[in-house]
Parts: structure tokens; sequence; C-alpha cells
């Protein structure tokens, strides 16, 4: 089927006349839909239409706002299965954990449709007699979303959900390797009765489309995530013309084990962080930081039930381990399985792209395990986005957490041990925007505030109360 841009309330052709295929990374020869390659032309139509909308919208009472996103949580809910289903297809990870991307969108929009009544602002005494002080919120205007492929639902509703109970609108360019469940989205707020260019979505490449967007004279604000390299060509549009940027990026993330650590536990932890959606998550652990006395016995239960996932597709309820996004993932991913073994890293398990059986109709990668890695080796420093772990030894707590923070990211980190003391300390001396102790390095909540230090984005929080704060 042949799908359009969402523009100004109506599904219209691209001015290109161009497309592109979404196909399922588990078989390619499973098509998901042709979506417009869009251009300048379309981004300009959008950003009209959403700057159009804005006075109206913007002027809409907020609890109002917040009554249609209820509508639009309840209509995701009760497409749960289907979208979760189509997801796995469209990009790879497993059934069940494409139902927590979709329930982690339900989750964003009920908590944010709630925050309409709750745009509060504070009074305060004033330092002048017969002077009355008081804060009112006010939207920023109309936001450029930009969001990756690896939560292809979650990610987009952490945006466009604040961003529209606040009263802006949003034209928002979805990844080009999930335009399937970006369309089920915007259809989603179309049933609902959004009004006409509130919402306005644009298909198409990064350049031909994400470039323009970020460079429009009228979006106020670009609300991006993605990767480092992507977000600092961002951060200079923004910056050329004043808006507002913000950046979720990267992350290179560390599990420590300390020898009082419970191995059985950290074991469940490390498989579920560094191999769960075929080790794509901006919180995916890809560095394991093991003191010394544990070093062997750890590895020595890690290794063999790594060996032991099921590479398939997600959709078979017996995968483990689904397909990597892409062809061009695939290759990088081997790409720096060779840098690995180069640079002198011990291959301790995988290392190979799967080819076996219905495996060679799609991009599966092995579960690879790297030990004695050194800090300098690129395996240790650079995000490889799949299923890869680099892990190394350290003589002792210390020497973990300096292992921990070298490193250019600061996303997630966890720690194994049972000593509290330690585990606290931890929190203070580890460099990123999460920590989990004796939990794995994934799993966000849509409560919390979520979001990193160091070259992971620039200071802003998605979710949690922040999330009001941003737009
Ligand atoms: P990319 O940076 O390649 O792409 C992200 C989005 O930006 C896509 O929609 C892409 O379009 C678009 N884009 C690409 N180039 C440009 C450009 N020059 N100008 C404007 N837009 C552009 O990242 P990936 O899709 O590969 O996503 C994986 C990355 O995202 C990883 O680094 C991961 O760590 C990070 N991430 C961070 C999270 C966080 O919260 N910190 C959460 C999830 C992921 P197109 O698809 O058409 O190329």
């Amino acid at each position: 089927m042949l799908y359009k841009n969402f523009i100004n309330g109506e599904w219209v052709e691209s001015a290109t006349g161009k497309t592109f295929k979404s196909l399922n990374p588990a078989d390619t020869s499973d098509e998901l839909g042709e979506f417009p390659a869009s251009d300048a032309r379309d981004v300009e139509k959008a950003v009209l239409a959403a700057d159009r909308a804005f006075r109206e919208w913007s002027r809409v009472p907020a609890p109002k706002r917040g009554e249609l996103l209820f509508d639009v949580a309840a209509l995701i809910k009760q497409r749960k299965e289907e979208l979760a289903q189509l997801m796995t297809r469209e990009m790879g990870k497993v059934l069940k954990e494409a139902r927590g991307d979709v329930q982690e969108g339900i989750d964003m929009t009920y908590y944010i449709a709630a925050e309409g009544r709750r745009l509060l602002g504070y009074t305060t005494p004033s330092e002048l007699p017969n002077k009355h002080c008081l804060t009112v919120r006010r939207p920023i205007g109309r936001i450029a979303a930009i969001t990756p492929w690896n939560f292809p639902f979650a990610i987009p509703t952490w945006k466009i959900m604040p961003a529209l109970v606040a009263g802006n609108t949003v034209v928002w360019k979805p990844a080009s390797d999930t335009p399937r469940l970006a369309y089920e989205l915007a259809k989603i707020f179309e049933e609902c009765g959004l009004p006409k260019g509130v919402l306005n979505v644009v298909f198409g490449g990064g350049s031909d489309v994400g470039i323009p967007l970020c460079k429009h004279p009228k979006i106020d604000m670009i609300s991006f995530t993605g990767s480092s390299d992507t977000g600092k060509e961002i951060y200079k549009y923004g910056a050329e013309k004043l808006s507002q940027v913000h950046l979720e990026l990267g992350g290179k993330n560390p599990i420590i084990v300390l020898e009082d650590g419970d191995l059985d536990l950290a074991v469940e932890g490390i498989l579920w962080s560094a191999f769960g959606t075929t080790g794509q998550r901006c919180t995916a652990c890809s560095r394991l930081i093991i003191e010394d006395g544990v070093y062997e016995k750890l590895l020595d239960k890690l290794v063999p039930r790594t060996e032991k996932l099921r590479l398939g597709n997600g959709l078979e309820p017996q995968t483990d381990v689904g397909p990597v996004v892409n062809r061009s993932a695939l290759e990088k991913i081997a790409r720096y399985v060779e840098i690995g073994i180069k640079e002198g890293a011990k291959l301790l398990c995988g290392g190979e792209i799967a080819k076996e059986g219905v495996l060679s109709k799609g991009f599966f990668f092995k579960p690879t395990i790297f030990g004695d890695v050194k800090p300098s080796m690129r395996i240790f420093q650079e995000e490889i986005f799949g299923p890869v772990l680099s892990v190394v030894k350290a003589k002792d707590y210390d020497e973990a957490i300096a292992l921990a923070n070298n490193t250019a990211y600061g996303l997630s980190s966890s720690i194994y041990t049972q000593d509290v003391n330690k585990a606290h300390r931890a929190v203070e001396d580890l460099e990123a925007g999460i920590t989990y102790i004796n939990s794995g390095t994934i799993g966000a909540e849509v409560h919390l505030p979520f979001g990193g230090v160091k070259n992971t984005g620039n200071g802003g929080r998605e979710a949690g109360l922040a999330a009001i704060d941003e737009y």
C-alpha cells in the first residue's frame, strides 16, 4: 500500500512523487508499505500548517487538550496488540518488547493527558509594595520532532504528547526505518479528532526532510533523539536561528559487577541489557566491568547463557533475540567485531553474521562477547548499537568507577553489589543520567526524568515532571 504525508489534517502526496519501502528486517520479502520520500517542499507545507494551527490550539484550555490525549491513549490501548505486531515486523524487536514499547506510549499519553490540569505556575510576594507576582506557562510554538527507529512508538509519544498538551503544534519526521508505526500513530490522532495542522507528519530521509525542518525559520524548537553525530549537526541549525534544541543521544552504558554482587542476578541483568532489542537501545549495556576476584566466575556463567540465546523472527514465541534493523547496521556491527579482533580483544562468543536457515532472509548477528578488552580500544569507547559486549577487569571499586566513567557518553549505568555504602557511593560517582543498583541498565518509567550527561545530550530531560518544562 502507498501511504501519504499527514499535513493540515489531510493525507497528501509528496511534491517529489518519489517513495521508499519499509521492510521487515527478519524477512525482507515482507513489506510494510511504501512511503513518500519527501523533501523541503513538503516540509514547507507542514510547517505552515503547524504555524496556522498554533494560535487556536494554544488557546484551547489545557484540560481540554488533555482530554483529547485521554482519547488517544484509550485508542492506542485498544490497538496495542496490533501495533506491537506491526512493530516487530517493522524493526525486529521481539514481540514482548514491542508490547512494552507500545505500553510505554500508552503510559506516557495517560500521564501527560492528566498534566493538562496541572500546568501549574506559582505566585510569590514581590519586593515592592502593591505589586502582585505570578507566573503562567506558555507554549514555545512550532516544534520539530525527529525520532529514531529503535523505540518507534514510545519515543514519539515522549515528545508529541507533552508538546501538544502544553499548547504547541508539531511537525514530526519519523525514522525512515519505521514509517508504518508513525502512520498508525498519526491515524489514531486523526480518529480522535485532533484539529487540522496541530500534528503533521512528513516521511523521508534525514537530509531531505530532517535538515530543512531543523533550519526552517518558523520552527521554534527542535526535539531530537538519535545519534550524537546527527545531534551535533542539528544543534548547529538551532544555534543559527537561536531556537531551543533538545537532544537525546547515544550511550556506551556500563554494568559494574563487584566481588560481593549476586552473580546469578547479574547474569540476568547483563543478558537482558546487552542483548535485549538486539543491543539497539540507547540504554543497552555495551561495557561490562568485573572486579578481579569474580571475573572468570561471572564469565563462566554468562558466556554459555549467551550462546544459548535463540535468534529468530521476533513474532515467534521461542525467539530471544531478533534481527538488527537493516543491512548497514549489520555491516557496521561486523566491522566493529573485526576491529575488536585486530585490537587484540578475545572473542568469547558470537562474532559473526547468522545465516543458518530462515536467518538468511534477514539481518541477524550472533550475540557477541569480547573479553580482555582494554579501555583504549574502540570497541570499549564507540557506540556499536548491536549485540556486542566488551568486558574489562577492574582491581577494585575505584578502578571500576574510573573505567565506567572513561567514555564520552553518560546515559545509563548499573552496579551489582551487596554493600549498601558502595551502592550509594556509585550513584554519586557514576557520570550518567541514570544509575541502577542490582538491576541492568535498561527500563525507563514515564513519570521519571530521562536523559544523560556528556555526549548523550545537552542537558534536557524527557518524561517525568521535566516533560512539561521542556515544552
Ligand atoms: P540517527 O541520528 O541516524 O537518526 C535519528 C533521526 O534523525 C532519524 O529520523 C533520521 O532520519 C534523522 N536524521 C538523520 N540525519 C539527519 C540530519 N542530518 N538532520 C536531521 N535529521 C536527521 O540515529 P538512529 O536512527 O541510528 O538511532 C540510533 C541512535 O539513537 C543511537 O545513537 C542511540 O543511542 C540514539 N538514541 C538515543 C536515545 C536517548 O534517549 N538518549 C533513545 C534512543 C536512541 P532517517 O531515519 O531518515 O535517517
